[in-house]
């Protein structure tokens, strides 16, 4: 079947491509092991050469590459040119530090000398989702070359164009041919992909299901692999905090990427004694955002990526309010042709809804009153995802006691969650495992070798 690329603001059909057929994968992968045979000995200088350059093409062509993200997936542009932005960041920050995060290791023993010397892999398979298209192959693209790995990507079917144009900019930026490429494929051939005895590793971002499945072929080809999948994350506000702010951010925090970001914050926990003045300013920050044309300037937000998508979250709001949930702010799927969902709020939100326990993937916020501290942890941890979490108080020792408790691979104080370089990224529970980013994300596809000399 041809893969398509559909704009979701207007349903129109932009272009299709004829997938890779076996053959064509073959040779890819027969063509990125070579490039990994001298890839490997190529020094950290020379790397970070084309890194930083690649960073430089990113940059120059950030708003061209942005109007691809805004035509396939439907970001606002400027939310897009920032991505691309973003992107040539982690260039850098691997660029500059890679060498210093793979450098060895001596370790005190009873040899003459002993140490830890991390050595690349080889090629690395990452299945990547849609919501950030460039970012999120960019954060395994940028540590894998770094590390002297070689990556095929296997891009979500409605961002071929985004998976394509990455192809060009790690060419345009001077890497060695087949370092880096696209593998136009759909999720039923990434299981001969894993399979192949070159592919060393694979690395997935997206959801529970698609992890549970991948990690199973990979498990069974003693493979490694990484996984950053879905997230349904706290947004806890305690009596203490600056309401103004939590209620600002918490709408930041909802609506990034019209709330289809895996760390966007998804269930709102707030103390009963603030909870009423919180949700009253929620609402009325929420009502205000602007949607249209995501190519337009006064786009807060735009569609979601596709009319399924909005069909999917529409029932899952239906089923909660049909299980006892309030609409504080109504919206909804716009209508049955379009790909648009217009914000909500639901209140009295209880285990047994797909608000309480189930990722809801778009703009709606599922707001629980606790009576405490205590109950909002215990309302935290009372989820099957653990990718990351807020808490809001005046008091930064609570925050900081608060975040120790809460089970999440990162827990932000006063702060909304988002990613970057130098920080950590990662889930724990059914929000996966490995981490990406810092030096940890470098040394997850790598040989972590133990020399010993006697
Ligand atoms: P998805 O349906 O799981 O797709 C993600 C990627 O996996 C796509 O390339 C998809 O290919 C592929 N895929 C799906 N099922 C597969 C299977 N059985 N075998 C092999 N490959 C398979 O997820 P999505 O809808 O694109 O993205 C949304 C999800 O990603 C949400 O749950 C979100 O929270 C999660 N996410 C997590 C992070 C994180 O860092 N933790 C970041 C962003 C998003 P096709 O498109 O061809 O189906």
């Amino acid at each position: 079947m041809a893969i398509e690329t559909r704009n979701p603001a207007t349903n129109e059909l932009i272009k299709t491509f004829e997938p890779d057929t076996t053959e064509e994968v073959q040779r890819k992968i027969e063509a990125a092991d070579k490039a990994f045979q001298s890839w490997r000995k190529v020094s950290f200088d020379k790397r970070a050469k084309h890194m930083n350059k690649q960073a430089e093409v990113l940059e120059k062509g950030a708003e061209k590459y942005g109007r691809i993200i805004s035509l396939e997936m439907g970001k606002p542009l400027k939310d897009a040119i920032a991505e691309i932005k973003k992107c040539a960041l982690v260039c850098r920050y691997y660029a500059d530090s890679a060498a210093e995060f793979m450098k060895d290791e001596e370790i005190n023993s009873a040899a003459s000398r002993s140490l830890i010397s991390y050595e690349p892999l080889g090629i690395i398979l990452a299945v990547m989702p849609w919501n950030f298209p460039f970012w999120q192959a960019y954060r395994f693209l940028a540590p894998a070359l770094m590390a002297g790995n070689v990556g095929v990507l296997k891009h979500a079917s409605n961002v071929p164009q985004c998976a394509l144009a990455i192809e060009e900019i790690v060419r345009e930026a001077g890497f060695p041919d087949d370092v880096f490429q696209t593998l136009l494929i759909g999720s039923k051939e990434v299981n001969a992909v894993i399979e192949h005895p070159l592919v060393r590793a694979v690395t997935l971002t997206g959801s529970e299901g698609a992890g549970s499945k991948i990690a199973e072929k990979a498990g069974q080809q003693i493979k490694k692999t990484v996984l950053e999948l879905g997230g349904s994350d706290p947004f806890i506000v305690l009596e203490d905090a600056d309401i103004e702010e939590a209620a600002e951010f918490a709408v930041r925090a909802r609506m990034i990427n019209t709330g289809q970001s895996c760390i966007a914050a998804k269930r709102f926990i707030v103390v009963e004694s603030v909870a009423d003045t919180f949700l009253q300013k929620m609402k009325d920050k929420m009502a205000s955002l602007r949607t249209g044309n995501p190519l337009e300037e006064e786009c807060d937000y735009g569609p979601l990526a596709r009319k399924d998508l909005a069909e999917e979250l529409q029932k899952q709001v239906d089923q909660s309010i049909k299980k006892g949930a309030t609409v504080v702010l109504d919206g909804g799927h716009v209508n049955k042709d379009s790909a648009y969902f217009k914000p909500m709020i639901l209140r009295d939100v209880k285990p047994g809804m797909p608000a309480y326990d189930e990722e809801m993937f778009g703009p709606v916020a599922a707001i629980m009153v606790a009576k405490d501290e205590d109950e909002a942890i215990k309302i935290a941890n009372d989820n099957r995802y653990g990718l990351a979490g807020a808490v809001w108080t005046r008091d930064k020792e609570r925050g900081l006691r608060v975040a120790r408790q809460v089970e999440t691979g990162a827990m932000f104080v006063n702060a909304m969650v988002a990613s970057s370089p130098e920080v950590p990224f990662g889930g724990i529970k059914k929000s996966g495992y490995g981490r990406e980013l810092s030096y940890l994300g470098i040394r997850e596809f790598v040989n972590q070798k133990s020399i010993w000399i006697g």
